[in-house]
């Protein structure tokens, strides 16, 4: 799969992943890594078996 780069000046995109080749802007990559919805419910999951642990644990 082909990476494209948005500028973040213009905001066209581009393949160039260094800098915009029509302004020379800066440019990033418009699908940042994924933020893992996981991670969140990881948090109640952890939080849930600490309370399940501790409930067994008294
Ligand atoms: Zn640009």
């Amino acid at each position: 799969m082909t990476q494209l780069y948005k500028c973040i000046e213009c905001n066209k995109y581009t393949l160039d992943e260094k800098q915009c080749p029509a302004c020379g802007g800066e440019v990033r990559n418009p699908n940042p890594p994924k933020y893992s919805p996981e991670d969140k419910y990881g948090k109640y999951r952890r939080d849930a078996k600490r309370k399940a642990k501790a409930t067994k644990n008294n």
